[in-house]
C-alpha cells in the first residue's frame, strides 16, 4: 500500500449517526492528535489501486474535543463519498496528518458580528465555530462581544443533520442565533420555519438583523452556485471583498444540485 506513513494516519471509526438517505456524521479517534482550528479541515480516504483517494473535509467536532467528527453527503456519482457511505464502526480511513485552511472566525477586523451562511453539509465548520466560541467564553478565554447568526439552506428538513443541537445552543447562549430554511416545502408539509434558499432569505435577515459592513464578517460555506449568488448579493449590501470569507466545496459549474 502507497500511503506514506509520514502523511497519513489510520483513523478508525468509532460511531456513526446517519440523518437521511444520503447524509450522515462519523466519530473517528485518530492514534495521533489532529492539531487544527475551528473551522479547518483535514483531507481523508481509502485505499485504492495501491494510492489514498481522498477529499477534503470540515471537521465539525472542536479542538477542545477527544474525537473528530464529520458531517458528509453521498454524492450518487462520486469516486469518494459513496466508498465512504460503505464504512461503519471499527473500519478505518486514511487521514492526513495536518488539517488546513482559513475559513476560521474572524478575530482580525474587530467585527463583532458573524453572518455564517452554508448549504447542508457547509455547516459544519459552523458547528466547531460555536462548540469552541461557547467553551472559550465559558473558561473566560474570550472576554469580545460578538453575535453569531447561521443561516443554512437544505432541501427537506431531514437533511439539516445539526439542527437540535443548533436550537438548544440558541436556548443557551444570547449571542447565537439559527435560521434553518428549506426550499422543497412541498414535499415537507409538517415544515412550519423558513422557506426558500439562503440566497432568497440572506438579504432579508442582513437588513433586520441590523448585519452591516461596519461591524459583520460575512461566511459563505458549502455549494458553489449559492456562494457565488450570496456573495454578490452581499457586495450589493456594501460589503467588502474582505469581509466576505468563503469555503467552495466543490468547483463551480460542476454538480450543479439543489439546496
Ligand atoms: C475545504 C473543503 C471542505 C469540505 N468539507 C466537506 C464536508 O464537511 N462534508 C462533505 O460532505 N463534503 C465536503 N467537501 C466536499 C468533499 O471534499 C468532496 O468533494 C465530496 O465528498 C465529493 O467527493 P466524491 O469523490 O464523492 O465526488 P467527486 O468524484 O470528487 O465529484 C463528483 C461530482 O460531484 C460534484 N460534487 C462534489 N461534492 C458535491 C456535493 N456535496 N453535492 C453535489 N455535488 C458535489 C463534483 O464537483 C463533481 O462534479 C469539502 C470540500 C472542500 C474543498
Amino acid at each position: 500500500m502507497a500511503a506514506d506513513p509520514d502523511k497519513y494516519m489510520k483513523a478508525p471509526i468509532t460511531r456513526r449517526q446517519d440523518y437521511s438517505p444520503t447524509l450522515w456524521s462519523v466519530w473517528m479517534n485518530p492514534p495521533e492528535t489532529l492539531a487544527f482550528k475551528a473551522g479547518q479541515y483535514v483531507a481523508f480516504g481509502v485505499e485504492n489501486h495501491d494510492k489514498v483517494l481522498e477529499r477534503a473535509f470540515s471537521i465539525v467536532s472542536s479542538p477542545y474535543e477527544p474525537e473528530l467528527e464529520f458531517f458528509i453527503e453521498k454524492v450518487p456519482e462520486g469516486a469518494l463519498s459513496p466508498k465512504l457511505y460503505e464504512l461503519q464502526a471499527g473500519d478505518t480511513v486514511f487521514m492526513r496528518k495536518k488539517a488546513k485552511g482559513v475559513f476560521n472566525i474572524d478575530v482580525k477586523s474587530g467585527h463583532s458580528q458573524h453572518f455564517l451562511v452554508s448549504t447542508v453539509t457547509g455547516i459544519a465548520p459552523y458547528i466547531s465555530m460555536v462548540r469552541t466560541l461557547a467553551l472559550d467564553l465559558k473558561e473566560g478565554r474570550l472576554a469580545q462581544p460578538f453575535r453569531l447568526v447561521i443561516l443554512q439552506g437544505v432541501s427537506k428538513s431531514n437533511e439539516f443533520g445539526y439542527d437540535r443541537e443548533l436550537i438548544e445552543a440558541v436556548g443557551q447562549y444570547p449571542w447565537l442565533t439559527y435560521i434553518p430554511t428549506i426550499s422543497r416545502h412541498w414535499e415537507d408539509p409538517e415544515w412550519s420555519g423558513e422557506r426558500g434558499r439562503v440566497d432568497d432569505l440572506v438579504r432579508k435577515y442582513a437588513d433586520t438583523m441590523d448585519l452591516t459592513p461596519k461591524d459583520t464578517t460575512v461566511y459563505l460555506c458549502g455549494n458553489p452556485g449559492m456562494i457565488v449568488n450570496v456573495r454578490d448579493i452581499m457586495r450589493r449590501c456594501g460589503f467588502e471583498h474582505a469581509a466576505i470569507k468563503e469555503e467552495t466545496y466543490w468547483a463551480p459549474g460542476e454538480g450543479e444540485v439543489e439546496y
